[in-house]
């Protein structure tokens, strides 16, 4: 996803990183409003962590969860099952979001085959943007254009539903929220009963920090529950305090059944990802003495287990779920103030995730060409700040341990470099 002559003409090489700041190797410093790739919760070189990390490397450098176990991985195990909200019993390693996603069709669908349903093998998800890695499995349940047919994606092992996107929808670029309502239904009434699981975000981050309808995430849970399937929720974006709440789906009244999560679980500072199953899955390969055949050399590394604790501690010690809120009210309320300018057509997002809307025309909606996109984040660059594009949108993603100041200074960095658009 990145242009290799780039480099060639002059790339951007990072060499260091403190709190929200990172430096590269002319010496320039940015504040980073990506959080690496949304994932450096903590910030960069928090001691905590550092020492727990350095530490656990000391004791025990590698242990495989093949035919062994270790006490980190354990221990983490008992703290997701405590905080992660649904009914989950059991936790598996793995070392990414496509990872943990794959693991959750895999085993769902070997479930289903295990409890005498081997017709229920379709996956559902959603194709206005939705994004859930690039794995071959995964990238098959991505909306997003990942040129998926030229890897040989096989689409007909899922469906994919439209989302609602009320921007692109008021401007008629895109379904409304009944169609897609519609969408759900006909769904369930045609092949309901050959479902096995659908996954959702609970908000759609790369595609935009696209918020879900009031309602509408419900509605997915129930007809998912009417259909006899599980519903897969994806908190690799929006888990560990992301949006202002330790996951994306407390901003729902949905309940997970399956819950993949990655990113923010160690803030970034080794591979790792959870899978959270309930009972009724972990039993069905118990009692039938399944073997799940699946599994990595690095799932659940213990030093990455061991930066998931530390971060844990330092989320729950600094309060920086609340903090998020706190900074995510307050870069908003800065770029509220930037929907005059005639290129912003849209402001939204909850907590650390924000998405401005770029538009050259908010009437019609027409987004930048890709050129002018990659001018306004070069300009962001060149004025000390680091931002994500995706799609229409610049996304704003700092690290939940910014402060007051640091929002400001965002703000200030990227109000200059918009006014400098045009
Ligand atoms: N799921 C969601 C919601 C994501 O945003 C991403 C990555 O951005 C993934 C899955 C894939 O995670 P990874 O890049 O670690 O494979």
């Amino acid at each position: 996803m990145t242009s290799m002559n780039m480099f060639e003409r002059g790339g951007t090489t990072l060499v260091a990183g403190e709190g929200v700041r990172v430096r590269d190797d002319a010496g320039n410093s940015y504040l980073s409003a990506t959080s690496g790739l949304w994932n450096v919760t903590c910030g960069w070189n928090h001691p905590v962590i550092v020492d727990a990390v350095s530490e656990q490397l000391r004791r025990f450098s590698y242990g495989t969860l093949f035919r062994y176990d270790h006490d980190v991985a354990r221990t983490l195990a008992a703290r997701l099952l405590d905080i992660a909200p649904g009914r989950f019993e059991r936790v598996y390693f793995s070392t990414s979001g496509s990872s943990a996603n794959e693991t959750a069709v895999k085993v769902l669908r070997r479930y289903r085959s295990l409890i005498g349903q081997p017709e229920r093998r379709l996956l559902v998800s959603f194709d206005t943007h939705s994004w859930h890695g690039t794995g071959i499995g995964a990238m098959a349940l991505t909306g997003e254009d990942l040129d998926q047919e030229e890897y040989g994606v096989d689409r007909r092992w899922n469906r994919l539903l439209p989302f609602p996107d009320p921007f692109a929808a008021e401007r008629g670029l895109g379904p409304d929220e009944a169609a897609c309502r519609e969408a759900l239904a006909e769904l369930e009434r045609t092949e309901g009963d050959r479902v096995a699981a659908v996954i959702v975000e609970p908000i759609l981050c790369s595609g935009g920090v696209l918020m879900p309808p009031e309602g509408f995430l419900e509605e997915v849970a129930a007809a998912t529950e009417r259909m006899g399937a599980h519903l897969i929720v994806d908190e690799v974006a929006t888990g560990f305090g992301r949006t202002g709440r330790m996951f994306g789906a407390e901003h729902t009244g949905i309940r997970p059944d399956v819950v993949t999560m990655s990113k923010g679980i160690n803030s970034g500072y080794l591979p790792l990802a959870a899978t959270l199953f309930p009972a009724e899955v972990y039993e069905a390969y118990e009692s039938s003495g399944a073997y799940l055949t699946h599994g990595e050399t690095q799932s659940g590394n213990p030093a990455a287990c061991a930066a998931a604790l530390a971060t844990l501690e330092v989320v729950e010690k600094e309060n920086l779920v609340r903090r998020s809120a706190e900074a995510g009210a307050r870069l908003r309320k800065h770029l509220d103030a930037l929907l005059q300018l005639d290129i912003v057509g849209e402001v939204r997002g909850e907590g650390l995730a924000l998405a401005v809307e770029l538009v050259r025309d908010s009437r019609s909606g027409e987004p930048l060409s890709p050129m002018e996109m990659a001018m306004v984040s070069h300009l962001c660059q060149r004025n000390g700040l680091l931002v994500h594009l995706s799609r229409r949108c610049l996304l704003l993603f700092p690290p939940l341990v910014v402060t007051d100041a640091e929002v400001d200074e965002i703000a200030a960095r990227l109000t200059g470099a918009l006014k400098a658009v045009r």
